[in-house]
């Protein structure tokens, strides 16, 4: 039976003729129906998937030359725009949206010899921590189908945890790769603000959305980071540095030692679960005996980072969404309207949910005139004081650890009625989208309810390498062997 560990030992199995794309994309498909109950997929691309694999196998007989994704089975976020498929961003107002070219992201994916199987449901327009925000339901936690995977990028992060496909691409604006994973108990990165193109992206705040990377060890993460990475002429936000070869230049290397720090007030804080601490704790302890220098730091702006990310994305967010008026894309009202107005409010009332309406309402009063400079300005004037310290910090560490979320995963309804408390959670994974570092989330713990949870590592803007050398050799502490 085919099993599946790593794009390394895969591609390798592919080379010697142990196995083959066909097999690999009929064990999916078959692990995808077995498990359809998760609903972690809106669409499963079963006959395309088949005959691109039977394409790939057969130039790998002609020509014994791998792409760099060489028969990767990938998903993709909802949101993610693969040419002549459906994007709705699990939203009702996008539902029938078929999109009519490909995310850079995923031609690039194309381009190396992947196999898109399907697209995973998520919250609508990425909104939300828990995935009950989709337009077509919650996506269940294949650890514990009581608990919620995490969100926005719910479906992708279960698409991996429950062995659905290789590797799922996500976007994070403020820790819709990192939390799920980090529920999920696998591999979430963020790369660094500007690393991938957001063409083809479909955007809930533009100035925080990244595409990130669902993957099972760090090596499969590297791997697709470094194909879809990269300067774009469709989006002038991405870095014109040269994208490194993460894959071939990780190492294990146990002679680095580290110069790590944590923000005492992370660790501390009121909302921390308590083993969730304990367990950091004990694993800086590990750090240091490893020959690492950890530190802890005071910052004291932690308690704002959560009101300046939701006041920033939520102005974003009703500007980007603005687009969807049922004229330029997607659903619109029928019938019952007598003039554009009523018409776009017609159409906006039906298509949108709940949460996403809330944010759009939001956005639109603290971009208000009486109210622009008391919120917005205000925020952004953080923003800058966040990005400045941070800064400095990398001036004199590595790396910077944080617990990734305040709790394991928790149950279907426990937050839906509070939504301060679902954005409180997001204290520590909005951080890095506020500055633009990147950003991981590793799977090391398990909580004695039985649900894993990770630690977040961060490193400073453009310093990818350095943040999946110290993840490998943290796994590795770990006993996560990489
Ligand atoms: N939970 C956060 C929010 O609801 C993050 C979303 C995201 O990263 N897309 O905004």
């Amino acid at each position: 039976m085919f099993s599946f560990s790593s794009i390394k030992d895969y591609q390798a199995n592919l080379l010697n003729g142990q196995t083959s794309c066909v097999e690999a994309v009929s064990f999916y498909l078959e692990q995808i129906k077995k498990n359809s109950h998760l609903n972690a997929f809106l669409e499963v691309y079963e006959k395309e998937a088949i005959s691109r694999a039977i394409e790939i196998d057969a130039e790998i007989a002609s020509v014994h030359a791998l792409g760099k994704m060489h028969g990767v089975v990938v998903a993709l976020k909802d949101v993610l725009c693969y040419k002549d498929h459906k994007a709705s961003a699990a939203s009702k107002i996008l539902e029938n949206h078929t999109a009519i070219y490909n995310a850079t992201a995923v031609q690039k994916l194309l381009v190396e010899g992947a196999i898109i199987i399907g697209r995973n449901n998520c919250d609508e327009f990425a909104m939300g921590s828990s995935n009950e925000n989709s337009a077509f339901g919650n996506v269940l936690n294949a650890k514990n189908n009581s608990c919620v995977p995490g969100g926005s990028s719910g479906g992708s992060a279960v698409a991996v945890q429950a062995g659905l496909c290789m590797v799922s691409l996500g976007s994070d604006t403020g820790g819709s790769v990192r939390q799920p994973a980090d529920f999920c108990g696998i591999v979430g990165l963020k790369p660094g603000y500007g690393k991938i193109s957001r063409y083809g992206l479909i955007a809930y705040a533009s100035s925080f959305d990244q595409i990130g990377v669902f993957a099972n060890n760090i090596n499969d993460a590297a791997l697709t980071l470094e194909v879809i990475a990269g300067a774009d002429d469709y989006d002038s936000t991405v870095s014109n540095e040269p994208v490194k070869s993460f894959s071939s230049l990780l190492k294990d290397d146990t002679e680095k030692k580290y110069k790590i720090a944590y923000f005492t007030e992370a660790i501390e804080h009121p909302s921390l679960d308590p083993e969730i601490a304990g367990s950091l704790r004990a694993f800086v302890d590990k750090l240091i005996e490893d020959g690492h220098t950890v530190e802890p730091l005071h910052f004291d702006l932690l308690d704002y980072v959560v009101p300046t990310y939701y006041i920033l994305t939520t102005a974003e967010a009703s500007s980007n969404l603005s687009r969807f008026d049922g004229i330029k894309y997607g659903y619109a009202a029928k019938d019952n309207f007598t003039d554009l107005t009523e018409f776009y409010k017609k159409t906006r009332s039906y298509g949108f949910g709940k949460e996403v309406k809330r944010r759009i309402m939001l956005g639109t009063f603290v971009l208000s005139a009486g109210y622009y400079d008391a919120y917005f300005t205000k925020a952004q004037q953080v923003r800058k004081i966040l990005a400045d310290r941070t800064a400095e910090i990398f001036k004199n560490y590595d790396a910077l650890i944080m617990p990734t979320v305040p709790s394991p995963a928790f149950c279907f309804g426990e937050k839906t009625n509070d939504p301060i408390e679902m954005f409180l959670a997001d204290i520590y994974t909005v951080f890095a989208n506020l500055v633009g570092i990147p950003s991981i989330s590793l799977p090391l713990f398990l909580h004695s309810n039985g649900m894993p949870f990770g630690m977040q590592v961060m490193a400073a803007r453009e310093d990818e390498l350095s943040l999946l050398h110290l993840s490998k050799r943290i796994m590795q502490l770990a006993g996560k062997g990489q």
